[in-house]
């Protein structure tokens, strides 16, 4: 019998979608709780609604700070829990919900939704709208490995991890947990990471980015910092320093998962 790590799922104010990318794991969720994972609770998924202590806490969504039980729930999970995962942009950086109010104008003082951050100390940033089902489920695993694994597996745990444990300590270039355009094109366009997917400019709630060239190009008087642009770019999280390590991490992900 494999020591399982404990988990926890707090759900804030958000759109569902990284539920759903969960559950899209499919078979690969069930191995994970088979395995791995003693889901302590998720208003979703699990049949326990009281926040428990645990090892790890995935949080989905922002805070609404005009909700006092939302606040207080962030605040729990942090006391409870020995790591904290933002999970999608909206808990890392906001996201959709800093759109959430009011008639917005050209950078408007947005402050009743939050991103987790600003409330508390989090350890690992997920970012993404909605992060992929494959992302959840290697962070989930590599949690694992680092907590109960070999030294080999924890070296390895370290080097993918690592990446997603600098988003919350290094911020952004508006601040810890706010992100815009000025992200993008600081750590992704200038960065020469950009593929032209055209990602940010759907997202973008008030049509500030549009594609030319096959390139990005933002206008900053209509961003609203919401940083749903930054968390969906599949390039912003980038980091070449794991590159070498890759191949070796998805071996280990996989031989987990068999
Ligand atoms: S460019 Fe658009 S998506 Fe990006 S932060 Fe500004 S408003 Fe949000
Ligand atoms: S989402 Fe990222 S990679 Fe895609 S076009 Fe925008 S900046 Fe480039």
């Amino acid at each position: 019998m494999v020591d399982k790590i404990t988990v926890g799922y707090t759900h804030l104010s958000g759109c569902t979608g990284c539920t759903v990318a969960l559950a899209d794991n499919y078979g690969g969720l069930l191995t994970l709780l088979d395995k791995y994972v003693d889901l302590k609770y998720m208003p979703t998924l699990a049949d326990a609604r009281h926040i428990q202590k645990v090892d790890v806490s995935f949080v989905e969504g922002s805070v609404c700070i005009n909700d006092k039980l939302a606040v207080e729930e962030i605040k729990e999970t942090r006391e409870k829990s020995t790591v904290v995962v933002a999970l999608g942009g909206c808990a890392c950086y906001g996201n959709i919900t800093r759109f959430s109010r009011g008639g917005q104008q050209n950078q408007p003082a947005q402050e009743a939704f939050l991103p987790i951050g600003d409330l508390i100390k989090v350890d690992v940033y997920i970012p993404g709208c909605a992060p992929t089902p494959q992302m959840i489920r290697n962070v989930a695993v590599m949690a694992y490995l680092l907590l109960k694994g070999t030294k080999e597996q924890k070296d390895l745990a370290t080097a993918f991890l690592k990446p997603l444990m600098a988003l919350p300590v290094q911020g952004t270039a508006c601040g810890a947990s706010t992100a815009c355009f000025c992200d993008l094109m600081t750590n992704v366009i200038d960065q020469g990471l950009c593929m032209g997917c055209g990602s940010c400019a759907a997202v973008c709630p008030v049509r500030a980015i549009s594609m030319e060239y096959g390139k990005p190009n933002g206008e900053r008087d209509l961003c609203i910092k919401c940083g749903a642009c930054y968390a969906q770019c599949p390039r912003g999280f980038f980091n070449t320093d794991v590159i070498g390590e890759y191949e070796a991490i998805n071996e280990a992900i996989m031989a987990a998962l068999q």
